[in-house]
C-alpha cells in the first residue's frame, strides 16, 4: 500500500488549506525555476524515464507525447491543452485535484508548457464542474498575483499564460480533437486524424492535449526523480495513480495508490469490501464506461494496471472502477451504458450514429427478454462492424461493454430470453 510520504496529492479530500500558501507548505512550487532551468530536453527525458503513461484513459507515454512537439517553431505558436472534461461515467478523480489540490496542476502546466515551447495553455473544464471551475480559477488568480504565472513566470525567465475554458457539458468534448474544435468556438465534433494535434492542433498550431492528472503529477516526478516514480508498479505500468471505487462497495472513494495492486486488495482496503462480502461480487467495470465488464471469476488474481486489463480483454482506462454485487442486473447495467453512448454520439459518422441506436434498441429487448437467442450473435457482429470503423473512439467505447457482456454473461442473457418465452419471468424476477 502506498505510504503517505509517497503521495503526490496531499489534499485530495480538502482537509487542508487549498490556497497557494497551503500548497507551498506541502511542497508544491518548490524550485520550479530550477526545474525549468534544466532545459527542455532534460524535462522530457525525465518524464520518459519515469514511465508515466497518460492518466486520461488511453495510457500513451506522456514524455514521448511531449517529445512529438516541434523543437523549433516555424513561426506558429505552440499550445498545451489540458483535458479537464472528465465526463466518463463513474470517473471523478480529476475533480478532486481541481477543487482541493489545484496548484500541482498549475505548476505542471507551466513546466509542461515550457518543455513544449508553449507560452500559453488552456484548461478545458467540463460544463457541469462549476464549483471546480471556481476553485481552479481562484488558484490561477492567486498564482498570477504571486508572479507564478504571467511574465517571467515563477522567475523562470519563461512568459506563460494559463486560461480556464468552461465547456457546455458534452461527453464528446473529452475526445481531444472535439475538445479543440469546441475551444475554437465550434461544435464539438472530432476531427479526422492525421493531422495529429502535435502537427496541427489548436488554431492549426502544434498542440499537446494531456489529462489533468498527467500534468499535475509532473512537478513531483521532476522534483523526486524518475526512479522514485518508476519504483511503483510493474514494468510498463509505473507510478502512483488516482483511482476511484463506486457502486456496491462499503466505502466508495477516490484515492491515490501504487499501480499494479491486486483488484481484491484495492476493494478490501479502500472500498471497505464488497457489500455483503467478496463472494457477493458479481462483476466490475475497471476504469470507465467503455471498459468491458469482468466477472468475479476473472478477478481472483486480477491486477489493477494497463497490461493485466488488456491481457484479460478489458481496459484499465481511468482506473475508476464500478463494482457490481450479485443483486445487479448486469444486462440492464450495460444497456444503460448503451443508452449513454447513443445519447452522446456526435452523429458525424454513420456506424456510430446508427450503430449506437441500433445496439441500444437490441439491448432494450435483451433486458426484458423480448428477443431471439440468435440476436445475441447478431448484436455481437454489429458491435464488430462499429468497432474500428469510426472517426473517434466513441464507436469502440459503445461496442466494448456489449462485447464484454456477451463474452461473460451470455448464459444470463439466454436464460432471460428462454424464461420470457416459457412465461417464467415472474419467478426469475423474484429470485
Ligand atoms: Fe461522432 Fe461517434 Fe463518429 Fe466519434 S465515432 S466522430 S462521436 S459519430
Amino acid at each position: 500500500m502506498l505510504k503517505d510520504q509517497d503521495r503526490i496529492f496531499t489534499n485530495l479530500y480538502g482537509m487542508h488549506d487549498r490556497s497557494l500558501k497551503g500548497a507551498m507548505a506541502r511542497g508544491h512550487w518548490d524550485g520550479t525555476a530550477g526545474i525549468i532551468g534544466n532545459g527542455r530536453d532534460w524535462i522530457i527525458q525525465q518524464m520518459k524515464d519515469s514511465g508515466l503513461r497518460g492518466r486520461g484513459g488511453a495510457g500513451f507515454p506522456t514524455g514521448l507525447k511531449w517529445s512529438f512537439m516541434p523543437k523549433e517553431s516555424d513561426g506558429r505558436p505552440a499550445y498545451l491543452v489540458i483535458n479537464a472534461d472528465e465526463s466518463e461515467p463513474a470517473t471523478c478523480k480529476d475533480r478532486e485535484i481541481m477543487r482541493h489540490d489545484p496548484h500541482p496542476l498549475i505548476e505542471g502546466a507551466l513546466i509542461a508548457s515550457f518543455a513544449m515551447n508553449a507560452h500559453a495553455a488552456y484548461i478545458y473544464i467540463r460544463g457541469e464542474y462549476i464549483r471546480e471551475r471556481e476553485a481552479l480559477q481562484a488558484a490561477i488568480d492567486e498564482a498570477y498575483d504571486a508572479g507564478l504565472l504571467g511574465k517571467n513566470a515563477a522567475k523562470s525567465g519563461w512568459d506563460f499564460d494559463l486560461y480556464l475554458h468552461h465547456g457546455a457539458g458534452a461527453y464528446i468534448c473529452g475526445e481531444e480533437t472535439a475538445l479543440l474544435e469546441s475551444l475554437e468556438g465550434k461544435k464539438g465534433m472530432p476531427r479526422m486524424k492525421p493531422p495529429f494535434p502535435a502537427g496541427a492542433g489548436l488554431y492549426g498550431c502544434p498542440t499537446t492535449v494531456n489529462n489533468v492528472e498527467s500534468i499535475a503529477v509532473a512537478p513531483t516526478i521532476l522534483r523526486r526523480g524518475p526512479e522514485w516514480f518508476s519504483s511503483f508498479g510493474r514494468p510498463n505500468n509505473h507510478g502512483t495513480k488516482l483511482m476511484a471505487l463506486t457502486g456496491h462497495v462499503n466505502t466508495p472513494c477516490v484515492f491515490e495508490e501504487a499501480m499494479s495492486m491486486p483488484v481484491r486488495e484495492i476493494i478490501e482496503r479502500h472500498g471497505g469490501g464488497i457489500r455483503g462480502g467478496w463472494d457477493n461480487l458479481k462483476a466490475i467495470i475497471p476504469g470507465g464506461a467503455s471498459c468491458p465488464v469482468l466477472p468475479k471469476d476473472a478477478l481472483e488474481d486480477a491486477i489493477m494496471d494497463f497490461d493485466w486489463m488488456r491481457e484479460n480483454k478489458s481496459s484499465f482506462g481511468t482506473g475508476c472502477m464500478i463494482v457490481m454485487d450479485q443483486n445487479t442486473d448486469v444486462v440492464k447495467a450495460v444497456w444503460r451504458l448503451s443508452k449513454f453512448f447513443k445519447h452522446e454520439s456526435c452523429g458525424q459518422c454513420t456506424p456510430c450514429r446508427e450503430g449506437t441506436g441500433w445496439m441500444m434498441r437490441v439491448m432494450d429487448r435483451l433486458v426484458t427478454g423480448d428477443a431471439e437467442v440468435e440476436e445475441i450473435d447478431m448484436l455481437l457482429s454489429v458491435t464488430k462492424q462499429v468497432e474500428g470503423h469510426t472517426i473517434c473512439a466513441l464507436g469502440d467505447a459503445a461496442a466494448w461493454p456489449i462485447q464484454g457482456l456477451i463474452r461473460h454473461f451470455r448464459e444470463e442473457i439466454e436464460d432471460r430470453i428462454k424464461a420470457k418465452k416459457t412465461g417464467r419471468m415472474g419467478a426469475m424476477a423474484a429470485e
